[in-house]
């Protein structure tokens, strides 16, 4: 089930949970797909995504699904829709 990601504790609750995250940042046009557990997905982390403050300032968007068939459907659906490129993170990749 995809579920929409709003604020950084809906994403910190998740962390232990087999997922993955898309992660879209409107600034850079982008959409990038995560395992929940990359800490670039990771909002307590400096280099991490931040959901509650991209919501705030409309930067961006965040979605979680435990299958990573549905959470790349998403994002690709998402990057066709915006016209966004779509890639899978380099570092959590797998
Ligand atoms: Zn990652």
């Amino acid at each position: 089930m995809l579920t929409e990601i709003l604020t950084d504790e809906q994403l910190i609750n998740l962390y232990t949970t087999p997922g993955y995250l898309v992660a879209v940042d409107y600034p850079k046009k982008e959409v990038t797909l995560h395992t929940v557990d990359c800490m670039l997905a990771d909002p307590i982390s400096s280099v991490g995504v931040k959901p509650s403050k991209a919501r705030e300032n409309k930067t961006g968007e965040f979605w979680v699904s435990e299958s990573r068939d549905e959470a790349i459907s998403k994002a690709e659906e998402i990057a066709k829709n915006k016209e966004y490129t779509y890639t899978v993170c380099p570092i959590c990749d797998r």
